[in-house]
């Protein structure tokens, strides 16, 4: 017998509130994001992406609301959160390697040190990781001989060692030069193609397109609608949407 766990969600949040000051920047967020689903969240500038990002790894804290990780509730701290922040692979902006690490130790660091797995299989892992993002030849460089399109990818693959159960992905490539957008997204679409549960903030409506299959749109510290994404592109619903839509082209 199959037990089937594909309608479980693996993200849930739940009524997520947070506020900076006077600034409301999470409004009553609710989303669900299922296993092997790929949702990509755009919006304005300053509409609070980067927070629910981070709020989902409790790098952020909220202010009401539960987060369920693969149906386990975040907790404010302690071991659990350790345990569960460990399913949620996070890639940033900024590919925050350790800059005096090896691209190998950056990617063997986490499962050493955190899963206690053992130094020779953590290298072997970490090589099949290195290999599959394109960037195995580069394993004894530093991050700083590396371009950033390179880098980038070593920190997708930094993330994947600690086999998480989903990926966030925050603007993964709005730090990079154009000509090396294109070799983190192919990552990503592979990913995608594997399987993986994945939130990605990006601006790449491209990516949109072809890997999502929801597209949630923020704005205001809201989730203000979400859709496929050719129903999203084609009939956006809401005035901020369109708004929004409109600037990009
Ligand atoms: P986005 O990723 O959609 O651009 P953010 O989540 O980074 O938006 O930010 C949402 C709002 O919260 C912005 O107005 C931003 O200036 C504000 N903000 C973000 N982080 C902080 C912080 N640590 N302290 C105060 N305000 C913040
Ligand atoms: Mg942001």
């Amino acid at each position: 017998m199959t037990t089937d766990t594909s309608a479980r969600p693996l993200v849930s949040v739940k009524d997520v509130n947070k506020h900076y000051g006077q600034l409301h920047v999470l409004q009553n967020i609710n989303l669900e994001v299922n296993k092997g689903e790929v949702v990509v969240v755009i919006g304005p500038s300053g509409s609070g992406k980067s927070t629910l990002c981070r709020a989902i790894n409790r790098l952020e804290t909220i202010e009401g609301g539960e987060i369920f990780i693969d149906g386990k509730k975040l907790p404010e701290e302690g071991k659990e959160l350790a345990r569960l922040r460990a399913d949620v692979g996070m890639v940033f902006q900024s590919f925050n390697l350790f800059a005096h690490k090896t691209i190998l130790e950056n990617v063997t660091l986490g499962p050493i040190k955190v899963k206690g797995v053992d130094k020779a299989t953590a290298e072997k892992d970490a090589m099949a990781l290195l290999e599959r993002v394109g960037v195995a030849h580069q394993a004894p460089k530093l991050p700083a001989q590396l371009s950033g399109g390179q880098q980038q990818r070593v920190a997708i693959a930094r993330a994947l060692a600690m086999k998480p159960k989903v990926m966030l992905f925050d603007e993964p490539t709005s730090a990079l030069d154009p000509e090396m957008i294109n070799e983190v997204l192919d990552v990503m679409v592979q990913l995608a193609k594997e399987g993986m549960t994945m939130i990605v903030v990006t601006h790449e409506m491209g990516f949109a397109r072809k890997a999502a299959d929801r597209v949630v749109f923020m704005a205001d510290g809201q989730i203000v609608e979400q859709a496929k994404p050719e129903e999203f592109f084609t009939n956006p619903q809401s005035s901020r949407a369109k708004d929004f839509l409109s600037k990009l082209l």
